[in-house]
């Protein structure tokens, strides 16, 4: 398993080759999905999060109304409270939670709320999305994050 600090050393490095590949590809991108999700499937089959959780410590998922009712079922509390205990508002006008690491991720890497947490938590790093090419840029950032993010584009553009 990379190291997330090996991670950022390996994705700085290769980030101008995944742009350069952008700039030439773009065009051929939006015909790759097929592939992409591919990739996508084989990297997180051979990653395991539960040692990695990356994204649970450093980044702050955008958390909407309906993340926000879920959450307060699976806690056993008001919307309200959830806001008022866990979120905060970021610079976009997102709700964000008040501090990362992410206060429901667990000291073995497990999520305490993981039948219900936030949309953007399911569905990072968002390889497998349509219309992978206007996410690339994003998945460029995320692979300094995430190891299948790396990976896909690795896969994708050496
Ligand atoms: S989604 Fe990516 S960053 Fe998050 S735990 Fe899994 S491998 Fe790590
Ligand atoms: S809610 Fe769960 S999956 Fe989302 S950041 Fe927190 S620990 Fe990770």
């Amino acid at each position: 398993m990379i190291t997330s600090e090996e991670l950022k050393v390996l994705a700085a490095k290769a980030e101008p080759v995944f742009k350069q590949f952008y700039k030439k590809n773009k065009k051929k991108l939006e015909k790759m999905d097929e592939e992409i999700h591919y990739l996508h499937e084989i990297h997180s089959a051979t990653t395991d999060c539960l040692q990695c959780a990356n994204c649970c410590r450093t980044l702050g998922p955008a958390i909407y109304d309906k993340d926000i009712e879920r959450m307060a079922k699976a806690l056993r509390i008001k919307p309200s409270e959830v806001v008022s205990q866990y979120l905060k508002v970021d610079e976009d006008k997102d709700y964000v939670f008040q501090s990362m690491p992410c206060p429901f991720l667990m000291p073995d890497n497990y999520c305490s709320i993981y039948e219900h947490r936030p949309k953007a938590c399911r569905e990072y790093p968002h390889t497998d999305r349509k219309k992978f090419v206007q996410i690339y840029n994003l998945t460029v950032k995320n692979s300094y994050t995430c190891p299948v993010a790396y990976k896909v584009l690795k896969d994708l553009a050496f």
